[in-house]
């Protein structure tokens, strides 16, 4: 599916392996996220040479519950993914993310540099297409 990430990668949920829920994606899931892996997770990860971890890809409806996700979240329809660099750099990854994607014209709905809950983690998060279809392009922060 992919050079740098597994299907798997983008399906795993620690939340949902404790609450048990079955995360299994259907084929439009899973044709969603080899999209979004060509367009951006692995363009971006040969860009930035180093490791980039999958917190959260796809979520099923009562996971996307369970972690408090938008009703209209990419991350139902296998569009988005929640990303964090391997060496900690998450402000530097986040920045290069940006610039590279203006650099390389590349169309998205959403990059948003997220940051919150009770570990203080901190990710930027990837969506392609918005429940209507549309590339916004939109950047923006926010805190959880
Ligand atoms: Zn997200």
């Amino acid at each position: 599916m992919s050079k740098y990430f597994h299907l798997k990668e983008l399906i795993h949920s620690h939340k949902a392996a404790t609450l048990r829920i079955d995360n299994t994606p259907d084929f439009a899931e899973v044709e969603h996220l080899r999209i979004l892996t060509e367009r951006i997770l692995d363009p971006l990860r040969q860009a930035w040479g180093s490791g980039i971890v999958v917190s959260s890809g796809y979520r099923c409806e009562s996971l996307n519950r369970a972690v408090g996700g938008s009703s209209t979240s990419a991350h139902l329809r296998g569009y988005a993914a929640d990303l964090s660099p391997v060496n900690g750099k998450v402000d530097e990854f986040i920045a290069f993310a940006l610039k590279w994607a203006r650099d390389n014209r590349i169309k998205f709905d959403q990059m948003i540099d997220e940051s919150g809950g009770r570990t203080g983690s901190h990710w930027l998060h990837v969506g392609l297409y918005n429940n209507a279809g549309q590339q916004r392009g939109q950047v923006f922060s926010l805190k959880k």
